[in-house]
């Protein structure tokens, strides 16, 4: 919006340029075209003076000539004679038809006319006295004369050649005139474009194209001029009227508004003077039709400036859209950037946000782990706690009953009764062992096995299990019944702790079915989903739903002092847990079945 004005003001100031250009356009062309016109004028006017001139010059010596003829001079020396009239009246008549004069006549010192070529004519100069006319008196003074006027008798223009004529004693005796007419000159001026006109020295047309013009004044008819004119009739009766003719310098030529056929127009003027006969040859062109003629060419002009105009207009308009465009693309870009650098701000704050959650992240992640480990620690304790508990109880009970053995022993020794004595040393030793049982067993379940995991074949295993437990089995008079699935896989477990696994479960299975009907103990061994599935299961009580989730537990025993140390199931655990396998608990009704499953040894292994 803001170049508007601007714009505005420039197509203004355009417009003002070209109408500036046209304007002077248009003066340079009028100038032209009048100076054209002015310039053809010219040479009108050239070829006209020299037609008159040459017309006249024709009848100039014609007088002079005709003055030397014999008889003229003769008849002037005796103008009463009525045969030599006749005589010189057919040779004027002649001699005028020869030289196509107007008139040829002479006239006596009076100035009466006494022989005339018109002598036939009822206007005949014959008689006439022209005593009047310059013509006559400066010829009869002894001149060549020449004198233009309208004819008194006649009423037609003419120019008037004159000489005096001598008589044969040498003696000035008449004059003789030739009048030349000059309409034909006149007629042959019409039908051009040219107004052509001539002025006499007092500014009287004399002769004109146009007949309207004819003895029209151009300079004011003072009454000294009048009186000049009206001396010698130059213009018999004829009306003399002034008219306003005032050629101005304009345009490079020069401009006169003059009345043709009535109506006042603007002339090119072009004159010159005939200083021989005081005449001034005028040639007038209407400035009309150089006028149109420049106007078209400004026409022209204005109209291929417009088309330019129009034409830078649209080169204009046409550039302003590229650069509104360009503009557009740029401000588009710039929003682009803006944005991208909008989007990269955001995302480094979403990505210094990120970083600062990772931080939290790592920051929370290790006080996790600091948590967990508390926690382990604490569980540890825990289990620790719970364990000296355990511990604590177990170990005080038979200090305790040792104790008081011991006591009642020395009592009994005292008394005289060593037998009993003795007795309760037995007792005291028995609870000795238990105490280094126990002690024993947590050693064996605190030692991290060295024992690496190796394929073991548990055929073989079992062979030398029913070895150890042959005396158990034996008092328990249990029926162990091994039954292994061809192709079972060996196992990966270590030798000595599975066969603890082993002699623990069928120990236990021989506590179970001790004084039942059914004392069958069956060893199940096959592959269940990938995995060696080992089954041991009695047909005993079974373990109660109560407390089968606690049977796991270290010193957790059903069994009756002395006879369980609660710690069996509780290490054959933490062994199977160690293999990579479980031991899981099924009620098999009757009786208990513990299922133990560990990784079979990859078959290379098992072949070897
Ligand atoms: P202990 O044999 O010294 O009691 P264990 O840890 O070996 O210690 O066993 C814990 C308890 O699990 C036993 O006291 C008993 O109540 C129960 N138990 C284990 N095996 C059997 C079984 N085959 N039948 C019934 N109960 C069993």
């Amino acid at each position: 919006m803001h170049r508007s004005p601007r714009l505005a003001a420039a197509i203004l100031f355009g417009l003002g340029l070209v109408v500036l250009a046209v304007w002077h356009a248009g003066q340079l062309a009028t100038r032209n075209q009048l100076q054209a016109a002015a310039a053809r004028a010219e040479t009108a006017l050239g070829l006209t003076k020299n037609a008159l001139a040459a017309y006249l010059a024709r009848h100039e010596v014609a007088p002079q000539l005709l003055a030397e003829l014999e008889d003229i001079r003769r008849l002037v020396a005796d103008p009463a004679n009525p045969d030599r009239i006749a005589a010189i009246n057919a040779m004027l008549e002649a001699k005028n038809d020869r030289l196509q004069s107007s008139d040829i006549y002479i006239m006596d010192m009076t100035g009466t006319t006494i022989a005339a070529s018109n002598h036939r004519r009822r206007d005949s100069f014959v008689g006439q006295n022209f005593s009047y006319r310059p013509y006559f008196f400066d010829a009869a003074n002894g001149f060549l004369t020449r004198f233009y006027a309208l004819g008194t008798t006649s009423g037609v223009r003419g120019y008037y050649f004159s000489a005096p004529v001598r008589a044969p004693d040498g003696a000035i005796a008449g004059v003789i005139a030739v009048k030349v007419e000059i309409d034909s000159v006149e007629q042959s001026w019409r039908g051009n474009e040219y107004t052509i006109f001539v002025t006499d020295p007092e500014g009287i047309v004399f002769m004109a194209s146009d007949p309207a013009l004819r003895y029209a004044a151009l300079l004011p008819l003072t009454p000294e001029r009048l009186t000049r004119t009206t001396a010698s009739r130059r213009y018999s009766d004829a009306q003399l009227h002034e008219i306003t003719f005032r050629p101005q310098a304009g345009q490079g030529v020069m401009l006169a508004q003059l009345a043709v056929d009535g109506q006042p127009r603007e002339q090119v003027v072009t004159a010159q003077h005939m200083p021989d006969i005081g005449w001034t040859v005028h040639v007038l062109i209407d400035s009309a039709g150089a006028r149109a003629e420049a106007r078209v060419v400004t026409v022209a002009l204005a109209l291929l400036l417009c088309v330019a105009g129009f034409g830078v207009l649209v080169l204009l308009q046409r550039r302003a859209r590229v650069a509104e465009r360009l503009a557009l693309q740029a401000r588009a870009k710039a929003d682009l950037e803006q944005r991208v650098i909008e989007r990269t701000a955001d995302l480094a704050r979403v990505n210094s946000h990120l970083e600062q959650e990772i931080t939290e992240r790592v920051a929370t992640e290790a006080a996790l782990r600091a948590a967990q480990a508390n926690l382990v620690r604490v569980g540890k304790l825990a289990a620790l706690g719970q364990m000296s508990a355990a511990l604590s109880h177990e170990i005080n009970q038979p200090l305790a009953a040792a104790r008081n053995y011991a006591d009642s022993a020395a009592i009994l020794i005292d008394r005289g009764e060593p037998a009993r004595a003795r007795e309760n040393m037995g007792h005291i030793l028995a609870l000795i062992d238990r105490m280094s049982a126990i002690g024993r067993h947590l050693r064996n379940a605190a030692r991290k096995p060295k024992e690496r995991l190796q394929p073991v074949d548990l055929a073989t295993l079992l062979t030398e299990t029913r070895i150890i437990l042959a005396g158990r089995l034996a008092s328990a008079r249990a029926d162990l019944v091994i039954d292994i699935t061809p192709g079972f896989p060996a196992v990966m477990a270590g030798t000595t702790r599975l066969q603890q696994v082993l002699v623990n479960l069928i120990s236990n299975a021989c506590d179970a079915v001790e004084g039942h009907q059914d004392r069958r103990i069956l060893l199940t061994a096959h592959l269940q989903d990938g995995r060696a599935r080992i089954a041991v299961r009695d047909h005993g009580p079974g373990v109660a739903p109560g407390i089968a989730e606690r049977i796991f537990d270290p010193f957790f025993t059903t069994k009756g002092p002395g006879a369980g140390l609660g710690l069996g199931l509780s290490i054959t655990y933490n062994i199977v847990r160690d293999f990579g396998g479980e031991i899981t608990l099924r009620a098999a009704d009757p009786g208990a079945e513990f299922i133990l499953s560990l990784a079979p040894a990859p078959a290379m292994d098992a072949a070897a």
